[in-house]
Order: C-alpha cells, then sequence, then structure tokens
C-alpha cells in the first residue's frame, strides 16, 4: 500500500468509536497467521536468542510476514520459524490448512489437491512434519510401564539396488518366525499418565533394552511385560519391580499389558492405511502416531474445544518450537 494512504488510515482510527474499534481489532487478528503467531509469542515467552542463548532481544521487523528478532548481545538476528520445522518453508497461510488435511489422514495426493500445491511439495511437507515428531519424548516414564515388542514387515520401498527381487506389499514373509531380515522390531513403553516411548531396534536383546528403557523408565517404577527374558538385566539395573503377564493371564491386580497391546494394535491398523512405509521412515510414522495418540487423549480429557484449538494444543505445534541449546 502507498506509504500516504497507510498514514491517512492511521489517522482515521482516532476517530473511530469503540465497537467500530474492537471491529477492528477482530478483523486484523484474523489476518494473521496462526502458526507464525505462535511462534513468535514463544520466542518472546523463552526470551533467547537462538545463536548465543542470551535473553536480550528485541523485535527487529518482518522479513517475508515472519516476525524478525535481533540479539543485543552477539549482534546476530533470526527470524521466528528458525529451528522450527517452518524453517525455509514457502506458503505460511497453507501450513494450518495442510495440517488439518494430514491429521484427518489424507495421502499425500489428496492433500497437495485439496491445498492447492504439488505432489512433491505435498510429501516434502509430510515428512518435514513428521521428522519434527520423531525425537519427541516424554522425558521420563515414571509409577506402572508397560513394555512390549512388536514387529512390522521390512520394507525397501524407493530404494535401489535390492539385494532380493522386489516383492508386492501385503504378501508373506519368506521364512516362518521373526527373522531379523524380513522384521524390523519395534520397543514400546508406555505409562498411565499416556507417556510413551518407541524405538525401532535392530534386534531385541538385553543389552539394547538396558539402553534404550535404562534412561526412560524412572528408577523403582514398576515394568509389566509379557515376560521377554530380555528385560530381566533392565529390572535388576534400574531397580524396577517387574510384574510378568503370562499369555494365559490378563491381569494381575492393577498390573497389566492391555494399554500397551491396545497401543499397538491401534499402530498396526493405522500403520495398513498408510499404503506401504520404507522401513527406513518408520520412525518417523511412529513419532507422529504417537503425536496422534497424545492428541486423541488431549481431546477426551479437555473441554469442547473448536477444531482450531484443538489444533493449536496438538502436540505438533508443541515440538515444533525451537529447540532451545540447554
Ligand atoms: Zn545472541
Amino acid at each position: 500500500m502507498n506509504p500516504q494512504h497507510f498514514l491517512h488510515i492511521l489517522k482515521q482510527i482516532a476517530k473511530l468509536d469503540p465497537v467500530q474499534k474492537q471491529t477492528l481489532t477482530t478483523a486484523l487478528d484474523s489476518q494473521q497467521n496462526p502458526i507464525l503467531s505462535r511462534l513468535s509469542k514463544e520466542i518472546i515467552q523463552h526470551s533467547k536468542c537462538i545463536h548465543c542463548q542470551s535473553d536480550r532481544l528485541r523485535k527487529y521487523g518482518f522479513s517475508h510476514g515472519r516476525q524478525r528478532f535481533f540479539c543485543n548481545v552477539c549482534r546476530k538476528s533470526f527470524v521466528c520459524t528458525r529451528g522450527s520445522a517452518y524453517f525455509y518453508q514457502h506458503k505460511p497461510e497453507l501450513w494450518q490448512k495442510y495440517l488439518e488435511h494430514m491429521i484427518e489422514l489424507d495421502s499425500i495426493r489428496r492433500c497437495s489437491k485439496a491445498v492447492g500445491i504439488c505432489v512433491t511439495t505435498s510429501f516434502n511437507w509430510r515428512h518435514r512434519y513428521m521428522k519434527a515428531t520423531q525425537d519427541t519424548y516424554e522425558s521420563k516414564l515414571e509409577g506402572i510401564v508397560e513394555a512390549d515388542e512388536t514387529y512390522f514387515r521390512t520394507s525397501k520401498k524407493g530404494e535401489r539396488n535390492l539385494t532380493r527381487p522386489a516383492r508386492q506389499r501385503g504378501t508373506k514373509a519368506s521364512t516362518r518366525g521373526i527373522n531379523h531380515l524380513d522384521w524390523v522390531s519395534v520397543l514400546v513403553a508406555k505409562d498411565r499418565n499416556h507417556h510413551e516411548y518407541d524405538q525401532v531396534l535392530s534386534k531385541i536383546d538385553a543389552a539394547k533394552i538396558n539402553e534404550c528403557l535404562g534412561c526412560k523408565i524412572a528408577d523403582e517404577s514398576v515394568l509389566c511385560t509379557d515376560g521377554q527374558p530380555a528385560y530381566n538385566q533392565l529390572c535388576k539395573v534400574h531397580h524396577l519391580f517387574h510384574v510378568v503377564i503370562k499369555n494365559n493371564q490378563t491381569q494381575q491386580g492393577l498390573y497389566h499389558i492391555q494399554n500397551i497391546n491396545n497401543y499397538h494394535s491401534q499402530l498396526k491398523r493405522w500403520y495398513l492405511k498408510m499404503h506401504g512405509v520404507a522401513s527406513k521412515n518408520l520412525p518417523k510414522y511412529l513419532g507422529w502416531f504417537r503425536m496422534l495418540d497424545w492428541h486423541k487423549y488431549q481431546t477426551f480429557s479437555s473441554d469442547i474445544k473448536t477444531e482450531v484449538e484443538k489444533l493449536f494444543e496438538f502436540k505438533l505445534l508443541q515440538v515444533q518450537q525451537h529447540n532451545f541449546k540447554t
């Protein structure tokens, strides 16, 4: 807009009555990009420089619609998307719409059509968002923790130079039982506060389980498993009370592994809808499912909210926050 016209509009604001001012504020608020405002608010809240962690920040204008900040200590500037999954991503007006379609389990093609972007961009956005969720675990699982392992067929989708003939998705494994060439193992643990942890492992053994869960489960918690001997070392080292639920048992008082079994079956059902996931991308998909599960629980437990409010509370927006160094 012509700067003179803009100045003229600014001068007119003083003449507005309170109702008109309120209407104008609402109209201006609705024009803001919710994700960019959230990222900006987060920087202000944390008040930390991305480069040097100093709290001496000030606003420094806008760059391509993104709030810019300037650090008075290191004299460097950065935009609000820096360090988040939205950094260097174009078309901010479409981000939220895309996320809504992604949460509704729309395919890459359907998302691209609904939002108006090309299929390659849709693929890149999807993987960018999923990657942001990959390593976002709760810091500790505690109290009663259930742990179990599950398996997914190995998929080399998209890879070149296969060492075996290509196969169709959904066909049976070449050998019976769990062969580590045909199956990818995933260790999942969950406590009763809906904190989850999962990890893709090359194979399930005591050392691997100890390495993964040792720092994740609070000492002296209760660990419920199906009796896989690989958990014994973990329980011994971290003083966990080990409750073994045998196949013919459903539970022992408070202790059971129904939550983890339920999580596995929901994960498998959801995974089938993804129409073939390459094994190399499995951790991203596990992260995304973890977030969806968390979101479902949060929506359940909170009061009725609008879809936009729910989306704001969706953990994706929190996990895509800036990775401030500690
Ligand atoms: Zn700085």
